[in-house]
């Protein structure tokens, strides 16, 4: 047998929470590979202790055997890149990863620093446009107003109605730049190769993972995906376009001295209005924290989008990690020639943004040919990381998981999930031969 094809993947998913962090080990004859998919967490389960970040960076180095052939960050979500924070003295766990000195760092484009016109990092290599170019700009404000709308939730809970604070500082903690963890993933990529990846791009692990082929699916380009821009400009949850009036809307809200957050407003007032004005007062609050609870729900999705779909191609076998990407990610993709039907074979399915109902899109789900029945010849596999009650409102049916969509799962594929590792179980392990 070629040394240079595995025989196995064996795949670890870790159970850190609401978040994800896979480590792939693809098992070769002469030596195994190791590529680490995303490590972060936005909540880890009361049961494992505050130390499970360590013990799982500790566990995939012990796997890996001290060097990362591969350190995938999906997108720059807390919940899929917190893990790679370092902390003074070498003692976070983002400080063992880097230990681990990965050969190739692989983000989407949109983390390309170079092309941000604030950053000071050196020019992209590959141009990118205009549009482009600004994204990542409007990325990184929406980075600066997820910050201050965590302020506002953890500073005036008592002004906004009930479980709004919360959803809003889950959501706020989520969308914030995450520094440390940022500039780790670009260290790690200056020491190594760092590949900044968008749809249809050539192979970007073909250095390190011989016999695999690494089909990058998204996110586009914004020259790419001009018609999706332009088909959805009336929406009112376009792609790559950010809402930069919301975002200003949104910015006053939360920093503004006058308005009705502003806690000096709330008891100036607030007393000295008549009973029924107090009650319209109430209601007035609401919607605007209505507001920007939409806003930031808006940009929490823009950001998922930006999450890189791939697509490995090994052994006969075809794996999909597509992160967090939705529907307008996933649109692009699915309307080239020919994924649809590289997508009809796929026998492992990293189940999108944590079970979320508009991250596996009904087309996606339609496009797969080897779901079925436990009877189900060669079945497919779903592998899903999530914890409840953590994302969205049952009430609205936007709960992740997504019940519906799980039992969906579990009727029609092997079905795996993080929630049911024991207490103090560090992962799921799914194995898939290869070839
Ligand atoms: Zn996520």
């Amino acid at each position: 047998m070629s040394t240079k094809t595995p025989t196995q993947l064996n795949l670890y998913a870790y159970q850190v929470g609401f978040g994800d962090c896979f480590l792939l080990q693809f098992v070769y004859p002469d030596r195994n590979r190791h590529v680490l998919i995303d490590f972060g967490s936005m909540g880890l389960r009361e049961e494992d202790g505050e130390d499970v970040m360590m013990q799982v960076a500790q566990d995939i180095k012990q796997r890996c055997g001290g060097r990362l052939d591969a350190v995938v960050a999906t997108h720059r979500h807390a919940d899929h890149i917190s893990g790679f924070a370092t902390k003074a003295g070498g003692k976070g766990t983002g400080d063992i990863i880097r230990s681990l000195k990965p050969t190739v760092v692989l983000q989407p484009w949109t983390e390309d620093l170079s092309l941000d016109p604030k950053a000071r990092a050196p020019k992209a290599k590959v141009a990118l446009g205009t549009g482009s170019r600004r994204a990542v700009a409007a990325l990184s404000a929406m980075n600066d107003l997820s910050e201050q709308v965590t302020q506002l939730a953890i500073n005036q809970p008592k002004n906004l109605p009930d479980g709004m604070a919360k959803r809003l500082e889950f959501l706020g903690r989520d969308n914030t730049k995450n520094l440390s963890a940022v500039e780790n993933l670009a260290h790690m990529g200056r020491s190594g190769k760092a590949v900044y990846a968008h749809f249809g791009m050539a192979d970007p692990l073909r250095s390190v993972l011989p016999g695999v082929k690494t089909h990058v699916l998204g996110p586009p380009t914004v020259e790419q995906a001009p018609s999706i821009q332009k088909q959805r400009s009336t929406d009112d949850e376009e792609f790559w376009h950010f809402h930069a009036r919301g975002v200003a809307t949104a910015n006053t809200l939360a920093t503004g001295t006058d308005g009705p957050f502003a806690a000096d407003f709330v008891r100036a007032k607030k007393g000295k209005l008549p009973l029924e004005s107090r009650w319209a007062a109430k209601r007035v609050m609401a919607a605007r924290g209505d507001q920007v609870l939409s806003i930031v729900t808006m940009l929490d999705k823009a950001m998922n989008n930006t999450s890189l779909i791939l697509l490995l191609e090994v052994g006969g076998k075809r794996l999909l990690f597509p992160g967090d990407a939705q529907i307008e990610n996933w649109s692009y993709a699915l309307s080239q020639p020919n994924v649809q039907a590289m997508l009809a074979d796929v026998d492992l399915y990293k189940v999108g943004h944590h079970g979320s109902l508009n991250a596996t899109p009904k087309s996606l789900w339609k496009a797969f040919k080897k779901k079925g029945g436990p009877s189900k010849k060669a079945r497919m596999t779903s592998v899903l990381s999530t914890m409840p009650h953590k994302h969205g409102s049952e009430e609205k049916r936007t709960e992740v998981p997504r019940r519906s969509l799980v039992q969906t799962l579990r009727d029609g594929t092997h079905f795996h999930t993080t929630e049911d590792v024991p207490a103090q179980g560090l992962f799921k392990l799914v194995t898939i031969p290869l070839g």
